[in-house]
């Protein structure tokens, strides 16, 4: 995929303070304060810094965890996974394939009907297009 590169200055101008925090800065939204925590309209969740087609409603579900929580990424170019070991921890960090942002992370303890993932993604992070119904 033809990677989005733009300056921590270009960000800042097209991104809210915590948008920019989380996708640039690895941040954290805190639990229970995202927009798409309890959201389960049809539609499609792009990246919020670049609108790379990402999650869609088909694979979100309520994992309790206080973060929009889906089984699975649209297609397998859309995210990049990386090893995290930051903040003591082991983790699987999940990133937009286009502009490197940060989106959150995977777990592995998700609906086991539905593969076994969690995609635990900060709602800052993406941006909700709901299904066209004309
Ligand atoms: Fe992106």
């Amino acid at each position: 995929m033809e990677k989005i590169i733009k300056t921590e200055e270009e960000w800042k101008a097209i991104l809210t303070p915590l948008q920019f925090k989380v996708l640039r800065q690895k941040g954290t939204e805190y639990a229970f304060t995202g927009e798409y925590d309890k959201h389960f309209a049809s539609g499609t969740y792009v990246c919020a810094g670049c609108e790379n087609v990402l999650f869609t409603s088909e694979e979100k579900y309520n994992s309790g965890c206080g973060w929009p929580a889906f089984s699975e990424a649209v297609d397998n170019v859309a995210v990049e996974k990386h090893l995290d070991k930051s903040h003591g921890m082991i983790r699987t960090e999940v990133t937009c394939a286009k502009c490197d942002g940060h989106l959150g992370h995977v777990f592995n303890d998700g609906p086991i009907n539905k593969g076994g993932f969690r995609y635990c993604i900060n709602s800052i992070a993406l941006k909700f297009i709901p299904n066209d119904n004309y």
